[in-house]
């Protein structure tokens, strides 16, 4: 069934896959810094309020904030997933296990599970659960913490190669060419749910009333005008940036998630190793042992790490750091002069401009108009 060879750069080989290799003209894209995310669930309440609150839709999140390693949203989701895999490795960069797709049982497009009514009924289970040894007398912090958790931020990743659409029989979900976004067709879909058990993130979702599935659609009403993503533009820890990735070839260093992405290469997609080269990228957190970062990020996770610790030290990271929640407009160009990095639109119109160090005012401690001392003078 999967006669194609496509080539998947996140895994630096070909695949399988049902379709031929076609890249949109423009991939929508995001990173997320785990490291600044709080679970405010600001994101969740956002989303909900602009794409879910209809008949049906009550239980859907396209949008949602688990704690990991205990917190998932349906049950177990990558747990399940990674159990049904069994052990893969990597081969260095290179991934020398299987795919989804090329582990597909005999008569299936992928390896997958249908959650069960129940999966969906938790969504804040292991919510702030810490992983870790008991802390004794005396202990102190030492990096990477003994005691962690950390939380993961999750939309549909619109994948290069999506398994959802390669699922569907109805060919009812389809990939749009100006801008990557994945869609279903509402119209089309007969609620096979074949997307739902294939999408091993789980971001297809089984409408009961309307007998359809839908998903988040990239907010592309939003997008086609040239804004940012819903979630992006409310985030409080201003930990997300919305834009567009180019193929690794065609990388664009002055293309802020080009740059993150290819050039830096700080963000990393999540579980790369099942092979839809998703769109939606993570900046690591620094305090969380390796071995299960490196499940969950790939082999490139300690450089990630360390690029990203030294980012005091590189002016054009630390730029484009800088730049996570200033604008509302989607960025297309940076560019970092005099301590200051200035963003642009797809029209070449400066949109923001930011410090790269926030300015320090220093008052009197004693302040001779008034005749008072001031505890707080910075
Ligand atoms: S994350 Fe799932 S629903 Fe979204 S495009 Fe990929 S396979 Fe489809
Ligand atoms: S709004 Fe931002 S900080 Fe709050 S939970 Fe969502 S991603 Fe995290």
């Amino acid at each position: 069934m999967q006669k194609n060879k496509v080539y998947n750069w996140q895994l630096n080989r070909d695949m399988s896959y049902v379709y031929e290799e076609a890249r949109p003209e423009k991939q929508f894209a995001a990173v997320f810094d785990i490291n600044k995310c709080i679970a405010c669930q600001t994101c969740t309440m956002a989303c909900k309020q602009t794409w879910t609150t209809g008949k049906g839709q009550e239980y859907m999140f396209w949008n949602n904030v688990e704690t990991k390693p205990y917190g998932f949203y349906p049950l177990a989701w990558d747990a399940k997933m990674l159990d049904l895999m069994g052990m893969q490795k990597w081969d260095g960069d290179k991934y020398a296990g299987k795919t989804i797709f090329e582990a597909a049982p005999k008569g299936n497009i992928t390896q997958g599970y249908m959650p069960e009514e129940l999966d969906y009924a938790y969504p804040n289970a292991g919510e702030d659960e810490p992983y870790g040894e008991g802390i004794k007398q005396g202990d102190y912090i030492t990096m990477p913490h003994r005691i962690w958790h950390f939380y993961l931020p999750r939309i549909c990743n619109h994948c290069t190669y999506p398994a959802c659409l390669a699922a569907c029989p109805r060919k009812a979900i389809y990939k749009r060419k100006e801008d990557g976004i994945v869609l279903i067709d509402q119209k089309r879909c007969r609620g096979y749910r074949e997307c739902v058990r294939a999408c091993p993130y789980k971001k297809s979702f089984f409408n009961k009333i309307t007998r359809v599935s839908e998903k988040c659609i990239g907010c592309y009403p939003i997008i086609e005008g040239g804004e940012q993503n819903q979630c992006v533009k409310v985030c409080i820890g201003r930990i997300r940036l919305g834009g567009w990735l180019s193929a690794p070839d065609k990388a664009d260093p002055s293309n802020p998630i080009d740059y993150l992405v290819h050039v830096k290469k700080v963000a990393l997609p999540l579980y790369p190793q099942l092979g839809l080269e998703p769109n939606i990228y993570y900046i690591p957190p620094v305090h969380v042992k390796a071995p299960y970062m490196k499940q969950m990020f790939g082999p490139n996770v300690d450089k990630a790490i360390d690029a990203y610790k030294d980012a005091h030290k590189d002016e054009t990271l630390l730029g484009v750091l800088t730049l996570f929640g200033c604008a509302e407009k989607r960025i297309k160009r940076y560019e970092v002069d005099k301590e200051m990095v200035i963003a642009y639109d797809s029209e070449g119109k400066e949109i923001v401009k930011v410090p790269l160090k926030d300015p320090v005012f220093i008052r009197p401690f004693h302040d001779k108009t008034l005749n008072v001392y001031r505890h707080n003078i910075t």
